[in-house]
């Protein structure tokens, strides 16, 4: 029995219901209950064993990325209305008390602030391609993080989220290493969600790209195959959720961050991220909202 029948309003009315997220106020911004995080922590953990050979360097990075980042890699073109920049207060006493009367007053006060060096990171792998600028070794690099991410895309329905974790593994080296690696991990992602129980599925897809011209780059994406996502129904049937996604950047990051083969080539890259709040809430869409009665063969893959 699924925990609704692909109802996104039931849905997040459910898991409210049942504790698993904390409504905070703004849509698509909740807090985590207990039994939500205790899934998503053995998710991650499954995934990290899966890839434990592989010799991945372990990163962590806050929230917030250098803005220079988001400058470098055309961000502003791609994706305007998903950014959140941060802004603070730069003034003086006169118009901090000229402000705070506005706060008080109802009153619009973003006038007041100014841009300051940092952005909300708007993918977990962006930080981690500065850190790769020089000659990268012959076997290419392979790093491993979980990311919060922002996306300014407010939304009741629950697997739409300002904010979210990423489970990200980050690959740079030649153009033949880093397909083979992604190829390899499509199949590794596809067999981890179906061990779950979970009805998975690749498709070929695209990045939401603003505007007119965003259109042609979708399209660009979609004809090179660029980038895979697994997919699984949580909050509708005809349009399953995207639980991972699978890209393949060329050279996009090495140009920007000037990252090189040994040969002198510039480097390519690829990432893969596993939303990990979206796979819990397909687990819990697929064998319902309460983890004691789920499959027994679930339960011993997650808590062994
Ligand atoms: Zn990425």
């Amino acid at each position: 029995m699924t925990a609704t029948a692909y109802d996104p309003i039931a849905f997040h009315d459910g898991l409210v219901a049942h504790g698993l997220i904390v409504p905070a106020g703004v849509q698509g911004i909740f807090g985590r209950g207990p039994v939500f995080e205790d899934i998503l922590e053995r998710f991650d953990r499954m995934v990290l064993d899966i890839g434990k050979s592989d010799g991945a360097q372990a990163m962590l990075f806050p929230p917030t990325i250098d803005r220079s980042i988001i400058e470098k890699t055309n961000y502003m073109e791609s994706f305007p209305h998903l950014v959140g920049a941060v802004y603070s207060f730069f003034g003086k006493e006169t118009e901090s008390r000229k402000m705070a009367e506005q706060v008080k007053a109802g009153e619009s006060w973003g006038d007041h602030l100014s841009m300051t060096h940092v952005c909300l990171n708007p993918a977990a792998c962006y930080p981690v391609y500065p850190t790769f600028t020089g000659t990268v070794p012959a076997e290419g690099r392979l790093v491993t993080l979980v990311g919060w991410v922002f996306r300014h895309e407010p939304s009741i329905e629950p697997t739409r989220m300002q904010a979210f974790r990423i489970r990200e593994y980050v690959r740079c080296g030649t153009p033949e290493q880093v397909v083979q690696w992604r190829d390899m991990w499509l199949q590794r992602g596809v067999q981890l969600l179906e061990s779950l129980g979970l009805p998975a599925r690749t498709d070929v897809a695209s990045d939401p790209f603003f505007g007119k011209g965003g259109k042609m780059l979708a399209t660009n994406q979609v004809d090179q195959q660029l980038k895979f996502e697994v997919l699984v129904p949580v909050i509708s049937q005809e349009k399953p959720t995207a639980v991972c996604s699978f890209n393949f950047h060329q050279d996009k990051f090495g140009q920007a961050f000037d990252i090189r083969t040994p040969d002198g080539a510039v480097a390519n890259t690829a990432c893969l991220g596993f939303g990990l709040e979206r796979v819990v809430m397909a687990l819990l869409q697929t064998h319902g909202f309460d983890p004691g009665t789920w499959p027994e063969s679930v339960c011993r893959k997650l808590w062994a």
